[in-house]
């Protein structure tokens, strides 16, 4: 491993941990990656069916733009490297990150008849990059799962051409993606999404009602 990779690598693995002690990347569930250089590019890809509170930065795959794994890797990537790929491509992602929480999955099903929901008023969202206030308004939008990778890669490119601005999206009864132009702030991203999508369904629970919208 190159020191570039292997300083992406520990980074992924130490997020990897928190977040699957933290619930949101069980049973082997979720994937991470950030690109290790542009020209030709390298992402540094979590493998598929690996537990994520074990990661160790030496099973960390290269991928290369086609999601082919580069020599001196044994292991299989994850089926959604495509979709990894394709954020970093359509919005310059330095990194790419993808939970499966509880509640990204509820609010990922309440909301899909709107095909997304806005998020306004949090002090939470001025964690994600450019919002200044609380008055800022979210769209996440959400799109249905689907076990066809290409297929779902140009579903989501076609969402992001649509929506410039989005810093996440929620594939429906599936999951989070949200990144970041570092690991840091795709972190960051993920943390405060996470934090919003649980305060919007415990007061969904508790009002019965989405008081945000
Ligand atoms: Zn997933």
């Amino acid at each position: 491993m190159s020191d570039g990779f292997s300083e992406i690598a520990s980074g992924l693995c130490a997020i990897a941990r928190g977040f699957h002690a933290r619930g949101w990347l069980l049973g082997t569930s979720g994937n991470l990656s950030a690109v290790v250089q542009r020209e030709p590019l390298q992402l540094a890809m979590s493998p598929s069916g690996v537990d994520k509170g074990e990661l160790k930065p030496e099973q960390l795959l290269s991928i290369d733009e086609n999601a082919r794994v580069g020599s001196g890797h044994a292991g299989k990537p994850s089926d959604e490297s495509l979709l990894h790929l394709r954020i970093v491509k359509e919005r310059g992602a330095g990194a790419v990150l993808h939970t499966h929480s509880v509640w990204n999955t509820i609010v990922s099903d309440l909301y899909v008849a709107q095909g997304g929901l806005n998020i306004e008023g949090y002090e939470m969202l001025k964690g994600l990059q450019g919002v200044r206030t609380h008055e800022h308004t979210e769209w996440l939008p959400i799109i249905e799962n689907s076990q066809d990778m290409p297929a779902l890669a140009e579903s989501i490119a076609e969402m992001l051409s649509k929506h410039n601005d989005v810093h996440g999206f929620l594939l429906r009864r599936h999951g989070l993606y949200s990144w970041g132009e570092t690991l840091a702030q795709a972190k960051r991203h993920i943390e405060i999404f996470e934090f919003l999508l649980e305060t919007i369904g415990r007061s969904l629970h508790i009002h019965g009602k989405y008081t945000g919208v």
